[in-house]
């Protein structure tokens, strides 16, 4: 073994190119496998940044449909979705060139071709029928996600579509029906209702995205609502057939039992994600699964192969990009002997409608079911400066900090900018401060973060601007 690897990752996602600079700077000699033409994973070529793109562009339509009614007089505003679906495809190859830049710069071979583990110390690489075997020390695993549908309903990416689909429509559909209200349904149903779908959602539970604060989501449905997306909460999706072009969806009321038949241009399936795990060989060399058919690691991020790891979407964990960002760099850290861990309650997540939603730490739901006594802490958007002047004034802060050591425990956000905002309150947990260190923070004039400051003031019951 001494022509080597240090260390292969396999998949040049968020995780996994991320774990390979850091391995590179730790100096090992490391290769980065990816089987997808570009580097950069789901997050940059069918996930955060193409979404973002377009959750800004329909957002910029709407603003500028409504420019008279803040004194600018344009002429009539016109959608160009072809032109807004080239924006969106040059960020994301402008970023996925991006992370080649990195890896060539920090001396990461980039490997191109689907890998597989032949043995706990060799890879094959398998591109245009060709196969290539590399010897590694260690071996990192971040193949990512797929997104799954529902027993018997076939995603065409056509007329029934997943979110990749979903992110390259080349014309408006009138009618779209998304099953599932989590962040990437929501996301995906404010692009296409901003630029002109009649959009319902159909969710099983009885509110949206499952886990957030209840507090939050209620709001959160009320505003969406108010946007004019329809939702049927409740329900269950019980059939999605290809007609002639549409789609014909059955759902059923969970309660009353009452069954509803509707026609659609296009079904979106955004009931979640399933690990990756297909063809890499797992069984063969003994790497186990959880129940979930998730990598099965331990602390150290380690397999059931002592040289061979996993991390991001491939194992248990919120499905988030930064969450693998963070367990690529600790997992690096922990090959180099070092003491590299995730802080899992420090994570935040975000939803980038508008307003945005952004929380970490525990809900209030949770913390009454582990018995922790809190106090709340909350302050409106409505009564913050900046949010009035330029008119963003739904929402609010809300934080949950312990009744006896005032440690903040969680924060519940939903408003403008709040995806930004959050960052604080991350650090905040990471260096286990309280109510009062955020209340006593100085905090610019006129800016949303006041919003946070002024949250923390009313855990104490002294706020000044409410
Ligand atoms: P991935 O990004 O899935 O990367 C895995 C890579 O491995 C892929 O490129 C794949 O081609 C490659 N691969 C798989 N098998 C092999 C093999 N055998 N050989 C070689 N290569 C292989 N997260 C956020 O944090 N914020 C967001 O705003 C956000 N928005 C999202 C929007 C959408 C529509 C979607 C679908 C996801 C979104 N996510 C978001 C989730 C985020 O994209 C994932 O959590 C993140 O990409 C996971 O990173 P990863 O490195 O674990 O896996």
């Amino acid at each position: 073994m001494s022509d080597a690897y240090d260390v292969v990752v396999i998949g040049g996602g968020p995780g996994g190119y991320v774990c390979a600079i850091r391995c590179a700077q730790l100096g090992f000699r490391t290769a980065c496998v990816e089987s997808r033409k570009t580097l950069g994973g789901t997050c940059l070529n069918v996930g955060c940044i193409p979404s973002k793109s377009l959750l800004n562009l329909s957002e910029n339509y709407i603003k500028a449909k409504k420019f008279s009614s803040i004194g600018i007089e344009t002429g009539k505003v016109a959608l160009n979705l072809s032109q807004m679906m080239k924006i969106k495809e040059k960020s994301v190859t402008v970023l996925t060139k991006g992370v080649e830049f990195l890896l060539k710069k920090n001396k990461v071979d980039y490997i191109k071709g689907k890998a597989s583990l032949k043995s706990n110390t060799e890879i094959i690489v398998e591109k245009n029928k060709s196969k290539k075997v590399y010897a590694a020390k260690n071996i990192v695993i971040s193949t990512g996600s797929l997104p799954t549908s529902l027993p018997g309903m076939q995603i065409d990416e056509k007329n029934i579509v997943s979110s990749t689909g979903a992110l390259s429509f080349n014309q408006v559909p009138k009618k779209l029906i998304i099953i599932g209200g989590g962040y990437i349904g929501l996301e995906m149903g404010s692009v296409w209702k901003r630029l002109g779908s009649d959009v319902t959602i159909i969710e099983f539970l009885d509110h949206i995205i499952t886990g957030a604060d209840v507090e939050i989501s209620k709001e959160f449905l009320k505003i969406l609502t108010k946007q004019g997306i329809i939702f049927k909460l409740n329900s269950i999706v019980t059939a999605a057939n290809v007609i002639k072009n549409k789609v014909v969806v059955d759902f059923r009321h969970n309660k009353t039992a009452e069954r509803t038949r509707v026609k659609t241009d296009k079904v979106l399936i955004a009931v979640g994600r399933r690990p990756n795990t297909e063809g890499l060989n797992l069984k063969e060399i003994s790497i186990k699964n959880d129940s979930k058919g998730k990598i099965q690691v331990n602390k150290k991020f380690m397999t059931s192969i002592k040289n061979i790891y996993a991390i991001g979407d491939v194992i248990d964990g919120p499905m988030l990009a930064h969450k693998a960002e963070e367990e690529g760099i600790a997992v690096a850290e922990i090959i180099a002997g070092q003491s590299g861990h995730v802080n899992y309650e420090a994570i935040p997540g975000v939803i980038y409608t508008s307003p945005e939603v952004a929380s970490v730490g525990k809900t209030e739901e949770a913390l009454k079911k582990e018995n922790i006594k809190y106090k709340i802490g909350k302050f409106p958007f409505m009564a913050n400066p900046r949010a009035k002047v330029i008119n963003e004034t739904e929402g609010f802060v809300k934080i949950l900090a312990n009744e006896e050591t005032d440690k903040i425990l969680g924060v519940h956000m939903i408003g403008p900018h709040v995806g930004d905002l959050i960052a604080e309150i991350s650090l905040a947990i990471e260096f286990g401060a309280s109510s009062e260190d955020i209340a006593r923070t100085c905090h610019a004039h006129p800016t949303y973060s006041e919003a946070v400051k002024e949250a923390a003031l009313s855990v104490d019951k002294r706020p000044i601007h409410s």
